[in-house]
C-alpha cells in the first residue's frame, strides 16, 4: 500500500506534463486550456485505476500515457457532423439532410457569412429593413403570390400560420389529412400548439364540401388543406376540389390555406416524374395561403415558405412568434441564390442538385453501377458477390409517397448466407471516413446509385473498407 502510495506521489504534475515534449506538441495543436484539462482528467482516471488494483506492477510509462491523452484530445476535437454517400434510394433523406445545395447557393452563404450584409438594413432610406423583402421578389415572379415570409420549417410554418389566423378558433380539415410527419410533426399536435381547435371532416376516404359547409362558422379561423405527403388513400375516395373549398371559403370570409409540404415550383412531369400540384397551381386554385419546406423539392436550405395574399401575409409578419421563427442570413441568401435559378426553368434542372438527381436517367446511374462493380469486387473478394441489379429510388421527405423512379445499382451479399457477415460489411462501410449509407433489402446490402456523383471519391476510400472473412 506505501509502494502504491508513493507511487502516486512520485506521479509527473501537470506542469511537467505540459512542459514534456509530448504535452508542448499537444498545446501547439490545441492550446494549453484543453490539453491541461485532458491531463488532469486523465491523471485522476489513472489514480483511480491503480488504486482499485493494489497489487500490479507499479509502472507509470509517459509515452504511454501521453499518447492516450492524445487520442482523447483527437476524439474530443472530431466533427460529428460528416458527410456522407446517400446510397440508400431516398434522394430526399431527412436523416442524411434532405437537399445538397447547388454551387451558387454555397457561394452565397460563403459570400454572406464572411462579413456584415444588409440583412435587415435598407440601403435606400438608411433605416431598418424587412429581411423578407430579399428574397419576396423571386418567390412572387414564380409562384404569382402577392407576398411572401420565410421562416425555419415547414412545420414553423403551418403553426405560424395557425397561431396568427385561428387561435382561439377552429380549423376544420379533412378526415383523410390528419397527417404525421416523420413522427415529431403530427397535424393535430400543432394545432393545438398554435391554439387551434381542430374540427375534423368528413371520412379518411370520403370528403365532400357539404362536410365543410356544415362545420363553417363565425367560429372558424381558417380552413387548412394538408398534402398527404408520405401515404395515399386509395380505392373508394373522394376530396373536394381547390376550386369549390376555396370559393366556399371566400363565401364565409374564411381564409384557405394549404400546406403544400414539398412544395414544387416546377411541373416536374415533364421530366418523367409524377405530377404533383405546383405553388402557382394550388394559388391559381384558390388558396389564400400555401406553406412548404425549402429543402425538400424546391433543392435549397432548411427553411418553411408562407405564400399568398398581402395582407394575411402582413398579419402573420406582425405575429410576435415570427421573430421566433425567423431565418438568419445564411439561410436567406441560400434561398435567393436557389429560387433566383428556377427564374430559368430549362438551365434549373441541371443547377440544383435535387431536380438533378431526381431526373438522372436510369441508364446513366446503370453505367455507374458498371463502372464500379468490378473495383468493388476486387476489394470485397470472394466472399461476397457484388452484382449490378436494377431497382426503384424514391423521393423521399413525404413527396409524392407511392411514386418510384427506376433506378440502377448494386447488390452486395455474403457468398454464403450469413447474417453476421452481412451486418459486419454493412457496419464498415458505414465507418468508411465518408461513411456509406445504403439499405438492407432480402439478405443483401443493397447501394442505389442515383445519388453518387463522386464516384473517384467513392472507390479511392474503399482500400479502408475492414472486410469480414469467413
Ligand atoms: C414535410 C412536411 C411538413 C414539415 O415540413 P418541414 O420542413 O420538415 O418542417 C409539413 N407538412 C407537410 C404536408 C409536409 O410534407
Amino acid at each position: 500500500m506505501t509502494d502504491l502510495n508513493n507511487h502516486l506521489r512520485g506521479l509527473p504534475s501537470i506542469d511537467e506534463l505540459l512542459r514534456s515534449q509530448g504535452g508542448e506538441d499537444l498545446c501547439s495543436l490545441y492550446g494549453n486550456d484543453i490539453v491541461t484539462n485532458h491531463l488532469r482528467s486523465a491523471l485522476e482516471e489513472y489514480r483511480k485505476a491503480r488504486l482499485q488494483k493494489t497489487n500490479n506492477e507499479v509502472l507509470f510509462v509517459i509515452e504511454e500515457f501521453m499518447s492516450g491523452v492524445r487520442q482523447s484530445l483527437e476524439t474530443f476535437f472530431t466533427t460529428d457532423l460528416r458527410s456522407v454517400f446517400n446510397l440508400t434510394g431516398t434522394v430526399l433523406h431527412t436523416n442524411l439532410g434532405r437537399s445538397p445545395l447547388p454551387r451558387e447557393a454555397i457561394e452565397e452563404i460563403a459570400r454572406v457569412s464572411s462579413g456584415a450584409s444588409n440583412i435587415e438594413y435598407d440601403l435606400g432610406s438608411g433605416k431598418r429593413g424587412d429581411r423578407d423583402k430579399l428574397v419576396e421578389r423571386w418567390v412572387c415572379h414564380l409562384t404569382g403570390a402577392e407576398a411572401a415570409t420565410v421562416v425555419n420549417n415547414n412545420a414553423a410554418a403551418v403553426l405560424l400560420v395557425l397561431n396568427t389566423l385561428a387561435r382561439r378558433k377552429e380549423v376544420p380539415v379533412s378526415r383523410g389529412e390528419l397527417v404525421e410527419i416523420g413522427g415529431s410533426f403530427r397535424i393535430p399536435d400543432v394545432m393545438s400548439r398554435a391554439g387551434s381547435k381542430l374540427v375534423e371532416v368528413g371520412t379518411t376516404n370520403r370528403t365532400h364540401l357539404d362536410d365543410f359547409a356544415r362545420v363553417l362558422s363565425r367560429k372558424t379561423g381558417l380552413v387548412m388543406k394538408v398534402h398527404t405527403s408520405n401515404y395515399v388513400v386509395e380505392g373508394f375516395t373522394s376530396e373536394v376540389p381547390d376550386e369549390q373549398l376555396s370559393e366556399l371559403c371566400r363565401a364565409h370570409d374564411t381564409p384557405f390555406v394549404n400546406d403544400l409540404g414539398s412544395g414544387t415550383l416546377l411541373d416536374l412531369s415533364s421530366y418523367g416524374l409524377p405530377k404533383e400540384e405546383t405553388v402557382a397551381e394550388s394559388l391559381a386554385r384558390g388558396a389564400d395561403l400555401v406553406t412548404f419546406s425549402g429543402d425538400k423539392l424546391l433543392g435549397g436550405p432548411q427553411c418553411g415558405i408562407i405564400a399568398g395574399k398581402a395582407d394575411l401575409i402582413a398579419r402573420i409578419k406582425k405575429n410576435a412568434l415570427k421573430r421566433a421563427l425567423r431565418v438568419d442570413k445564411l439561410t436567406m441568401a441560400a434561398l435567393g441564390a436557389v429560387l433566383k435559378l428556377y427564374v430559368d426553368p430549362v438551365r434549373v434542372i441541371q443547377k440544383v442538385p435535387t431536380l438533378k438527381l431526381l431526373t438522372r436517367s436510369r441508364a446513366d446511374i446503370l453505367a455507374v453501377a458498371r463502372r464500379i462493380s468490378g473495383p468493388l469486387q476486387t476489394v470485397l473478394g470472394s466472399d461476397y458477390s457484388v452484382e449490378v441489379a436494377e431497382m426503384k429510388s424514391q423521393i423521399g421527405s413525404g413527396a409524392m409517397p407511392i411514386d418510384l423512379l427506376p433506378s440502377a445499382g448494386l447488390r452486395i451479399e455474403p457468398k454464403k448466407k450469413n447474417s453476421r457477415m452481412l451486418r459486419k460489411i454493412i457496419s464498415s462501410f458505414r465507418q468508411l471516413p465518408k461513411p456509406v449509407v445504403g439499405r438492407v433489402n432480402d439478405d443483401a446490402l443493397v447501394f442505389d446509385l442515383r445519388c453518387l456523383e463522386l464516384e473517384t471519391e467513392f472507390l479511392q476510400q474503399l482500400s479502408l473498407l475492414k472486410i469480414a472473412r469467413e
